[in-house]
């Protein structure tokens, strides 16, 4: 099973962790043409949080018995039981936001111009999350059983 796990003592507050998810999840995986030239703007599905001098990245847990998968109306989201990781469908994705009220580390993320959710897919198809990759301190590990 996939997760990524955060060392919170050696957050440094960058939030360069949130600038490279977004990237991970837009069209060109470029940092300046996906911030100067995409429309929509990629968003992040990380988001550091700040009760100073501590910082911590908020990420997806992929949960075992993940509430936003049991909340959800639609069938959008689902845990893959080959990876673990929770995945979204955001063709099926209807806009209720249940899954924004029920997770319990406040991981689910709208997009409010498509009126759906983002959340944290591990980067699918990446070999590493650019989270972890790109964090200037390694506070973020990727562990995965595979
Ligand atoms: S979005 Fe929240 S509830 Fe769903 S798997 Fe991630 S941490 Fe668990
Ligand atoms: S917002 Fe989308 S993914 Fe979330 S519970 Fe509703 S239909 Fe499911």
């Amino acid at each position: 099973m996939a997760k990524i796990l955060v060392k919170p003592e050696v957050c440094i507050g960058c939030h360069l962790c949130e600038v490279w998810c977004a990237v991970a999840h837009s069209k060109s995986k470029n940092l300046i043409k996906a911030f100067m030239y995409e429309d929509p703007k990629p968003l992040p599905r990380v988001a550091v949080e700040e009760d100073l001098p501590l910082t911590f990245p908020l990420q997806c847990r992929h949960c075992d018995e993940p509430d936003c998968v049991s909340a959800c109306i639609s069938g959008a989201l689902h845990k893959d039981p080959e990876s673990g990781r929770v995945i979204h469908d955001k063709e099926r994705c209807v806009g209720c936001y249940s899954c924004v009220l029920v997770c319990p580390y406040g991981n689910v993320f709208i997009d409010h111009e498509n009126r759906k959710i983002v959340k944290c897919d591990l980067c699918a198809g990446l070999d590493m999350p650019y989270c972890v990759s790109n964090c200037p301190n390694e506070a973020l590990i990727y562990v995965s059983d595979s």
